[in-house]
C-alpha cells in the first residue's frame, strides 16, 4: 500500500528530475533519502527541506570560535596601536584619561580574547 506521503514524494521526484535536479550520493539526515541538487541548492525531497551541509555543530562552532577570536585579537590589536598613537599626541589631561582608559579596556578584552583562544585550541588537540 502506497501512502499519500510516498505518492507525494514520488510525485516531487518526478518533477525535479524532469527540471534538471541531480540525485546526489548524499543522504538526508533526517529520513536517509537521497539529497537532490536543485537550482545550486540542496534538497531532501522526502522532508521536503532545504538541507543544508554543515560538519558537526561542534567542529564548526569550535573552528569558528577560534578563527573569530584570531580576528578579534588582530583589530584590538590595530586598535591598540592607534590609540597609543593619539595618546602620544595628546595633550589636555581629559584627553589624556579618555584615551588611558579606552586603552585600558581594550588590553583586558585582547588579553580575555586570547585565554579564551588558548582555551579553545587547547580543547581541540
Ligand atoms: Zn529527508
Amino acid at each position: 500500500m502506497v501512502e499519500k506521503s510516498d505518492d507525494d514524494y514520488m510525485k516531487r521526484m518526478t518533477n525535479a528530475l524532469r527540471s534538471g535536479a541531480k540525485m546526489l550520493s548524499e543522504h538526508c539526515p533526517i529520513c536517509g533519502s537521497p539529497i537532490f541538487e536543485i537550482k545550486e541548492e540542496l534538497w531532501c525531497l522526502r522532508c521536503n527541506k532545504r538541507v543544508v551541509k554543515v560538519k558537526s555543530d561542534e567542529e564548526v562552532g569550535q573552528a569558528l570560535s577560534v578563527y573569530t577570536l584570531t580576528i578579534t585579537a588582530s583589530t584590538l590589536a590595530v586598535k591598540i596601536e592607534e590609540l597609543t598613537i593619539l595618546l602620544s599626541r595628546a595633550v589636555e589631561v581629559d584627553e589624556v584619561k579618555r584615551l588611558s582608559e579606552t586603552l585600558e579596556i581594550l588590553l583586558k578584552t585582547l588579553e580575555q580574547t586570547l585565554k579564551v583562544r588558548k582555551l579553545l585550541r587547547e580543547e581541540e588537540s
